[in-house]
């Protein structure tokens, strides 16, 4: 087995190449990416990568989702593979990095260990999840979420698309319905690299997030019910103005979110009033909350202090109040053996890091319930992303590519 010295790197420059040669199909305009999950530009993004994976003496097969998985063999094929994923689909309007990085830096790594011939005990795995933007087809990670048993695999192939087309059929008509069962591939471990689509890592002038947790969101309809009534006439404490309320709820909301500081956030995005009128005292208002955190015993807390607050502002003013959660997504605390292997990495390749939580949601998020799972994060320039001039610079993505090679590799050979 091979060890790795410190200098042992991947080739930045291939990587970058690689994901500019990727951000040619579906090249937008103003210089982004519009590759949707099972479009033609979608099945030329899948084929290059096989080719790629092939040239680079792996295997792919794939399953009924058109989950793609491109296997390097170890010296012990019976151990479980270590994986290396994310997703080759963008947004209509994207960007370039948004998960093809992740995967595309998969792939740096095999040539790098293929040049420099590193072996491992156990296979790694290169995953390209289907339909992880939700774009085209809602919800957003979907075949990772049939992978780890979220959604059934019928009802996501029942997804349909703005034109009436179902997932299924289009899975089909790009030729990448797989006959491999979903959720069956065996995995040891799932590491997933990708840009942070937040500000923090620039801000701090950091190379490398280390993501231990996904955060979790509950989001509420609230919905006050006062009286109309004329706004001359009526004396101030007469009044049961539904808007008055609202407005001190909704400072409610941004003031919780503060006192769970700094993790915690929470937004009102949403507000509508009736009947929004200059001079009618406002009857009814419904807006939205949407509190988030990396814990669940703290949404679960900031949910019931908003509740409490609200009741007591509607009963003071003699407002009626009802609130109903709309959605929710359990917070997810990632794998303490696979975060260690990324931060012994970044640490032995002395790299500028922190560790951070990811506001966004992943195929990440869904594999670690079914598989030990870490993330890695690289800075991207004003934190943008879902647009067009999402961009990253080419030392960034060399650091992450560093990282998750010694990483992945450590983890390949450990005896466990
Ligand atoms: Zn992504």
């Amino acid at each position: 087995m091979s060890q790795l010295n410190d200098d042992i790197k991947t080739n930045g420059q291939r990587l970058w190449h690689s994901l500019e040669e990727m951000a040619q199909i579906g090249a937008t305009a103003k210089g982004g990416c519009n590759r949707q999950t099972l479009t033609d530009e979608d099945r030329k993004g899948r084929q290059l990568f096989a080719n790629w994976c092939q040239q680079a003496g792996m295997t792919v097969t794939v399953d009924s989702m058109g989950n793609m998985f491109a296997l390097r063999a170890g010296s012990e094929p019976s151990l479980a593979p270590i994986a290396i994923g994310s997703h080759l689909d963008t947004q209509p309007t994207g960007g370039k990095y948004d998960g093809v990085l992740g995967v595309l830096t998969g792939l740096e790594i095999v040539r790098s260990m293929n040049e420099q011939n590193i072996t491992t005990r156990r296979p790694i795995v290169i995953i390209n999840w289907t339909n992880e933007e939700g774009a085209r087809f809602a919800p957003p990670m979907l075949s990772s979420g049939v992978f780890a048993g979220v959604y059934t695999k019928d009802w996501a192939k029942r997804r349909i698309d703005f034109d009436g087309h179902s997932f299924g059929e289009e899975l089909q008509r790009i030729g990448f319905n797989g006959s491999e069962p979903v959720g069956k591939y065996p995995l040891h471990a799932y590491y997933e690299f990708h840009i942070e689509q937040g500000p923090i890592l620039e801000a701090e002038n950091l190379d490398i997030g280390i993501v231990t947790h996904g955060q979790g969101f509950l989001w509420l309809d609230v919905s006050v019910q006062g009286k109309e009534s004329h706004s001359g006439s009526t004396p101030m404490p007469m009044r049961k103005d539904a808007l008055a309320a609202a407005a001190q709820m909704i400072t409610t909301v941004k003031q919780i979110a503060l006192d769970h500081g700094p993790d915690a956030v929470g937004t009102v995005g949403y507000i509508h009033s009736s009947p929004n009128s200059r001079n009618t005292i406002p009857g009814e208002v419904t807006f939205s909350v949407d509190f988030r955190h990396p814990t669940q015993e703290v949404i679960d807390l900031m949910t019931a202090n908003f509740n409490a607050q609200s009741q007591t502002i509607c009963k003071e003013l003699g407002l009626h109040l009802t609130i109903q959660q709309v959605s929710a997504f359990e917070p997810v605390k990632f794998n303490d053996s696979n975060v260690d292997y990324l931060r012994q990495a970044t640490q032995k390749l002395n790299y500028n890091y922190r560790e951070m939580i990811s506001g966004a949601g992943h195929d990440a998020c869904y594999i670690a319930r079914v598989v030990p799972t870490a993330m890695l994060f690289c800075p991207c320039v004003g934190g943008l992303s879902h647009n067009e001039e999402e961009k990253i610079l080419p030392q960034w993505a060399t650091a992450g590519a560093n990282v998750l090679l010694h990483a992945v590799v450590s983890a390949a050979n450990a005896i466990d």
